[in-house]
């Protein structure tokens, strides 16, 4: 928006919006305005409680980000974009505010020693080394995905897909994550779907519901000091100059994992040795949250690549080196698989034709391109796909208009992309969750039982439970100062 279009009242709703909060005392507070603290605070809204969400960035949404650009056929995502499985909450609050979800369709490519062709029965594959998982597991005590599947008397092409399907999926590393996880959940859980309008407009219409008062942007928790029924947080704005303090009856804490662990589990006298990143959106719990010590050192923050790439055109829908039998079927191709290369897997906007084209690594992959920084990730991108789609890399490079990318891990409010249970964690989540002295409430993707963990709907069903729970024992009235 040009600055001579902002009228006053444009401005002075911004300004409220940002203007750090003087002393004031609410019924919750909630540190968070991701979709789960979104979520939570519309049904506290509801319900006739008043409410005050602490944002640290200066939007809300968190690792929901979606990009408008004009020159851009679609919004891109730079963080989350697909509705994972039934998602059925996602769904409804879309449905709701009608905003359209597409289903997502199309076909499944490998790309291996510069030849492409479809992947015959990618569900079946990972189905296979799944179920033998799954009988594993039953048998006997949690392992890692690796430590499962070892030995076992199945097509190797199956299990490496498999493996780099759990890597890439779940951020996680193969050798660490519970295998049990892996099992939870049903077949609904393999469809998916796109917010083609962009995944905020679902962030913008949970916000639709809270007064403009009640969301504090800008403003970074510091401190928490609490006792039954009481809490007081501390907060100083984006510059980190104190700006005041809020009270409450209850607080919801819907900080990413990663924000967690450093602010429980790692004290606070190591702040000489920490960068300055993983201090800036540390909460100090006073008293310490001892309770969720055990929890916490059994879930992981796993970290992703994810980098968009607007061509002149879609070039991949008429790649040379596909047979003739295939060839019809390519323009159809919504996923790609590439053997051996440094970005293994990425996607079209398929069923949408669009000249966007996504390149996604999870776990240690992704490790290994965000230590590349952008640049080098852009070099590698264009290797990968001009190999992909045997053509020379001028071609490719030619005909790139626009990158879009966010480094989540280096993201001091984030800290990573998103969580996964350790071996023996499968259950760490739901612990996560459960409230201290009706007084400490959390939500978050992390609290989410897998399959859901690590999800828009996962952190947006979180949210929705800790209200409940609040509902149960604060009611709407008077707020204690
Ligand atoms: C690249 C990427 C791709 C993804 N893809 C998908 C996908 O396709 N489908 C899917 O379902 N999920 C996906 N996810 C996961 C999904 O985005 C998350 O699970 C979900 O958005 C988490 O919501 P949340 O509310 O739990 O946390 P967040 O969105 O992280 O919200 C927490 C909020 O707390 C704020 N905060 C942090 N510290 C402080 C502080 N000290 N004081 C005040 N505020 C603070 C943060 O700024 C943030 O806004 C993806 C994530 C990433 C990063």
């Amino acid at each position: 928006m040009s600055p001579c279009l902002l009228n006053w009242k444009t401005v002075s709703g911004m300004l409220k919006r940002m203007t750090p909060p003087k002393d004031r005392a609410v019924d919750v507070i909630i540190l968070g305005a991701g979709m789960a603290g979104l979520a939570a605070a519309a049904k506290l809204v509801e319900a006739g409680l008043e409410v005050c969400v602490v944002e640290a960035r200066d939007r809300i949404g968190g690792r929901v980000h979606t990009v408008h650009d004009e020159a851009t056929p679609l919004p891109v995502e730079l963080g989350a974009e697909f509705l994972h499985g039934k998602a059925k909450l996602t769904h409804e609050l879309a449905h709701a505010s009608h905003i359209p979800v597409v289903d997502v369709t199309g076909s499944h490519w490998i790309a291996r020693d510069k030849k492409l062709s479809p992947v015959n029965d990618f569900d079946g594959k990972l189905e296979r080394v799944m179920q033998l998982v799954a009988k594993r597991t039953q048998k006997g005590p949690d392992r890692s995905f690796d430590e499962t599947v070892k030995g076992a008397r199945i097509d190797p092409e199956a299990v490496g897909l498999a493996k780099s399907f759990v890597e890439g999926f779940n951020a996680a590393t193969s050798d660490r994550i519970s295998a049990l996880s892996l099992t939870m959940g049903s077949e609904d859980d393999e469809k998916a779907g796109r917010v083609i309008a962009g995944y905020d407009r679902i962030a913008s219409s949970l916000a639709a519901k809270i007064p403009a008062k009640s969301l504090r942007l800008n403003t970074v928790a510091k401190e928490v000091s609490w006792r039954k029924g009481h809490v007081t947080v501390r907060c100083v704005s984006g510059l980190g100059k104190g700006i005041g303090e809020i009270r409450a009856k209850a607080l919801v804490v819907t900080l990413p994992l990663g924000i967690l662990v450093t602010s429980v589990l790692e004290p606070r006298a190591n702040d000489k040795s920490r960068d300055e990143s993983q201090k800036k959106a540390r909460v100090h719990f006073d008293p310490p949250l001892k309770e969720k010590k055990k929890a916490l050192g059994l879930l992981a923050m796993g970290n992703v690549l994810r980098m968009t790439f607007r061509f002149r055109e879609a070039f991949w829908t008429s790649a040379k080196n596909v047979g003739a039998r295939e060839a019809p079927e390519l323009p159809r191709l919504s996923f790609l698989h590439v053997r051996g290369g440094i970005l293994p897997t990425w996607w079209s906007t398929y069923p949408i034709e669009t000249p966007l084209i996504t390149a996604w690594a999870g776990g240690p992959a992704a490790d290994r391109l965000l230590a590349m920084k952008e640049r080098g990730i852009i070099d590698a991108a264009m290797e990968t796909l001009a190999r992909a789609f045997d053509v020379k890399r001028s071609f490719v490079e030619e005909r790139l208009e626009r990158t879009f990318f966010h480094d989540w891990a280096a993201d001091p409010f984030s800290r990573g992309a998103y969580s996964y249970p350790l071996v023996g964690g499968a259950r760490a989540g739901k612990r996560l969750g459960v409230p201290i002295q009706s007084t400490l409430y959390f939500a978050g993707e992390a609290t989410a039982v897998p399959p859901d963990n690590g999800t828009v709907h996962g952190a947006l069903e979180s949210g929705e439970r800790v209200a409940r729970e609040i509902l149960r024992e604060v009611r709407p009235g008077r707020s204690r100062s």
